[in-house]
């Protein structure tokens, strides 16, 4: 413990964002540039180093947390980042998107305000690339044995950096035409920059790392060929199926899922589009479903222009103070206001939409909805409280009910899926079909980055003892682990 008054000293202090009339009028990051490090030692130096660090069964990684903020109190980056990729592949996702659930559990959180552990995470990896600490790591020898990773979001990206540097031949093959997953086409370039996910591409490929886009797996290669060609398969497909919303003008023009919506506005960060095809310029945008995806629609449709933003959500307001049933350390469910939200719009709580109504051309114009009240955990409508508001585009972000069944993967491997839909697997993230393995959202159902870096991480331990009999390689998790987090 570096600094035993840290804590009574320094209060919390959390990266500045830039000017919301600034912002919205790009797509570059929303934070401040250079706003983090100036207060970034003594933020790590509120650590206390407590005898049980909380934060590390938070994160799902098992991040040293602790030992990297001594070491940022220290201005010793170097060794910062080595104990921080330690137990994460890719913390410069982590430390810009993760809800960070190891906060929640910070033991200061009991009377003070948590360490800004997330700030401090980026902060030392921000540094360790600019200061060309980031190298690649290929094996020292290789085993001869072939691994194919199916999807090339945060848990194949891990499984595959985890594999390929234990000595294995990997290749991810992915059926977008970038590499990334929701990194690349859910997450909008607001929230994080795409060039992260392009330098640690590159570090891959040096590694040794194999890329093939646009395959997709069960379509352009049958399942029975990929087995035959790899000694073990991980699937990595995510839960990409999104939740429909079937009430009556649901086919009307102008109503789309949200990651319909969200990859193209994408495509046009990327120089693929000059325009996207669907835009909020000049519309009243409806977007339904109060999570994440939902507030990364708000976002878009700020920068692109929309006349008025509403985000509707059935669920009641969260509250603002941790309940009896969310003591810590658990992650609470809190109402949280995003960088999407301070730019703009309304929220508007305990609603269900009812129907959508249309002009003659079959473009949607209005969104009917009324209150709800939950009674036995199920809502019930409250008569007398319809009512429509206007919607020239509205977006569909209620969540995903699974992995994508269409293109026959699921059929092709003959694997069984779990009670909720998911890919079932067990204790090593094995499958039903021996060499075949799961991680992320395919396995655990709509989740976080960094759960899908810990699955990634975690299945890669299983491959590699059902290819060499040992695995030195760590897991940090169980299929089944909730910890003390979301
Ligand atoms: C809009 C949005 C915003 C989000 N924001 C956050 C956030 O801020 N913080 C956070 O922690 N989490 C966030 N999440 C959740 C997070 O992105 C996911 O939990 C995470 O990406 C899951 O990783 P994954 O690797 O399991 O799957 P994915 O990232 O979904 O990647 C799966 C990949 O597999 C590919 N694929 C599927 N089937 C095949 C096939 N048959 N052949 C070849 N390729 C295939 C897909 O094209 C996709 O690229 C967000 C999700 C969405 C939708
Ligand atoms: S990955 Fe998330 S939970 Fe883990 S230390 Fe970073 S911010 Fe916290």
């Amino acid at each position: 413990m570096a600094d035993p008054k840290g804590f009574l000293n320094h209060g919390r202090e959390i990266a500045q964002t830039r000017p919301v009339e600034e912002r919205v009028k790009d797509w570059n990051e929303v934070y401040q540039p250079g706003s983090l490090l100036p207060i970034i030692s003594k933020q790590a130096s509120r650590c206390m180093d407590c005898g049980i660090p909380f934060c590390h069964n938070g994160c799902p990684l098992g991040n040293l947390i602790p030992e990297w903020n001594d070491y940022a109190y220290r201005e010793d980056w170097t060794e910062a980042s080595e104990r921080l990729h330690a137990t994460n592949n890719f913390p410069e996702f982590t430390g810009r998107l993760c809800p960070a659930p190891c906060e929640a559990a910070c033991v200061l959180g009991i009377n003070q305000q948590p360490v800004t552990i997330k700030n401090v995470e980026v902060s030392i990896i921000d540094k360790a690339w600019d200061a060309g600490d980031v190298t690649p790591q290929p094996p020292e020898r290789l085993s001869g044995k072939t691994v194919a990773v199916i999807g090339s979001g945060p848990a194949g990206l891990a499984a595959a950096q985890q594999l390929t540097r234990a000595g294995h031949t990997v290749a991810v093959y992915e059926r977008a035409d970038r590499i990334g997953g929701l990194l690349r086409y859910g997450i909008p370039e607001f929230k994080m920059e795409k060039r992260h996910i392009n330098r640690r591409i590159e570090q891959m490929r040096a590694e040794g790392t194999k890329f093939r886009t646009e395959v997709e797996i069960g379509r352009d290669i049958d399942a029975a060929k990929l087995r035959k060609r790899y000694d073990a398969v991980v699937i990595a497909a995510g839960a990409t199926t999104s939740r429909d919303l079937p009430v009556p003008g649901r086919e009307l023009n102008g109503v789309h899922f949200a990651m319909e919506y969200l990859p193209l506005a994408n495509k046009v960060q990327e120089g693929d589009l000059t325009v996207s095809p669907i835009t909020a310029e000049g519309k009243h945008v409806v977007v339904i479903g109060g999570g994440d995806t939902g507030a990364d629609c708000v976002g878009t449709a700020h920068r692109q222009g929309a006349l008025s933003v509403t985000q509707l959500e059935i669920m009641p307001k969260p509250g603002e103070e941790r309940t009896a049933g969310q003591p810590w350390p658990t992650f609470p469910m809190l109402y949280k206001v995003t960088s999407a939200h301070e730019e703009g719009g309304e929220r508007v709580y305990s609603v269900s939409t009812t129907h959508f109504e249309g002009d003659e051309d079959g473009n949607v114009q209005w969104l009917h909805l009324v209150e709800v009240e939950f009674k036995d955990g199920k809502p019930e409508q409250k008569p007398g409280t319809e009512r429509r508001i206007p919607a020239q585009l509205v977006t569909l972000a209620m969540g995903f009910t699974g992995t994508d069944q269409q293109n026959g993967l699921v059929e092709q491997f003959g694997l069984e899926l779990d009670a909720r839909g998911n890919v079932a697997r067990d204790a090593d993230f094995a499958t039903n079909v021996p060499g075949v393995y799961v991680a992320g959202d395919a396995g655990r159902g709509q989740s976080l980055i960094v759960w899908a870096i810990a699955e990634g991480r975690s299945a890669a331990r299983g491959v590699d003892r059902f290819l060499t009999g040992a695995s030195a390689l760590p897991a940090p998790i169980k299929p089944t682990d909730r910890a003390l987090t979301v």
